[in-house]
């Protein structure tokens, strides 16, 4: 096989995938609740408006750069602006989450002409060299030791440590309002709010990086609304175009106009087949109250999860369609056991066990993962 050692394949070939359910080549079935997707099944697996968009646009025009008017995007934009606050009101468009956090950090670093940026330990923003550079897992960092940017990392909700990291020569601070990767750890309101005051008084751009809590994930469209904190600028990517690949790097006008033409780009990003993919998963992310699913489903699954009461569990969190079970063994066996009951979650913080499943689940298919949790912890 040629392709690289960087993630040991599983020996669970997927031939085909609907909402949460993924068939694989021996004939199994598999529910996913957010491993094999990592969350970016927001609207389900081949949601049929999603492939009929996409179907109908490659029939019509795959791709034309940026410089081309084209109808898919203009219509992805209107929707997604519609779905934002008024004040971010501009986007570039990229081809994945990671690309949309190197575009922010490159506003931050643009609008401000400064370089140094805070972060927070345990955070995760993707694994390019700025996206890696602020994000905290040092084993990511360390083999390319050297190549990374000036980044100081703090302790996440600790309001004091934002207060003597950020200066007058930070051009940015990054948070993920709840962090994914780190373990489904909510970011306080008056931590968010600490945040945005201390940006403010040192002229340092708030970057929020909502790339897994963004499109209802935790609830609402953006996580950012549980505190009422407005960032400067926004990550999104994951489940934006129902599994095709997209990334928005979204910011103000008046940042915007700080940045010269020409001062970022991407061959594929707002590629049409993206940008009517990305408009039918959000017209299915409306119609089909996905919010509401999320905040309510969420909320159950949570309790289910809670009333397992098993003396391997330490504490179990949770906002929306993000949840995560933190246990006091290893929780690699437990995954291991999960998923030959028929049940992917993944890894998250030191040692959970996360959940990102669809939003679309049906509500047997989160009772069982319930229950295959329970049976795997034995
Ligand atoms: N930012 C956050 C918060 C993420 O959770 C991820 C991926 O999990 C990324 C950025 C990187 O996104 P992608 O791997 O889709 O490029």
């Amino acid at each position: 096989m040629s392709l690289l050692h960087f993630f040991p394949l599983k020996d669970l070939e997927v031939v085909a995938a609907k909402n949460a359910i993924l068939r694989l080549a021996d004939g199994r079935e598999l529910v996913d609740v957010g491993g094999a997707s990592h969350g970016a099944a927001i609207v389900g697996h081949c949601h049929p408006r999603v492939v009929e968009a996409v179907t109908q646009q490659a029939a019509k025009v795959m791709h034309v750069a940026h410089l081309y008017p084209n109808p898919a995007r203009t219509a992805f934009l209107e929707q997604l602006h519609a779905l934002l606050p008024p004040d971010l009101d501009k986007t570039f468009l990229g081809n994945s989450g990671t690309e949309a956090v190197e575009a922010i950090l490159k506003f931050a670093g643009g609008a401000t002409g400064r370089s140094h940026f805070v972060a927070a330990e345990n955070g995760f923003h993707g694994r390019t060299l700025g996206a890696l550079s602020v994000t905290h897992k040092p084993s990511y960092r360390e083999p390319i030791a050297g190549m990374t940017m000036d980044v100081d990392f703090v302790p996440f909700n600790d309001v004091e440590a934002l207060k003597a990291a950020v200066t007058a020569d930070t051009a940015g601070l990054i948070l993920e309002p709840v962090q994914g990767e780190g373990g489904v750890v909510p970011g306080s309101r008056d931590y968010l709010r600490a945040a945005r005051d201390v940006c403010d008084d040192r002229g340092a751009l708030l970057l929020f990086d909502e790339v897994q809590t963004g499109m209802g994930r935790t609830g609402p469209f953006l996580a950012a609304s549980h505190s009422g904190v407005l960032p400067d600028a926004l990550s999104m990517g994951k489940g934006l175009a129902g599994g095709v690949p997209i990334g928005c790097a979204i910011t103000r006008t008046d940042i915007a106009e700080r940045l010269p033409a020409g001062f970022h780009g991407s061959t594929y990003g707002a590629a049409p087949i993206a940008c009517a993919a990305g408009a039918a998963a959000l017209a299915v992310w409306s119609d089909e109250k996905l919010a509401d699913r999320s905040a309510s489903e969420g909320r159950r699954f949570l309790a289910a999860l809670g009333d397992l009461d098993h003396p391997a569990i330490a504490e179990v969190r949770g906002l929306g369609l993000m949840a995560t079970v933190d246990v006091k063994i290893q929780p690699g066996p437990i995954l291991k056991a999960m998923e030959q009951t028929g049940f992917v979650a993944l890894a998250g913080g030191k040692r959970g066990i996360r959940f990102l499943p669809p939003l679309t689940i049906e509500r047997q298919h989160l009772d069982g993962a319930v229950a295959a949790l329970g049976a795997a912890l034995g």
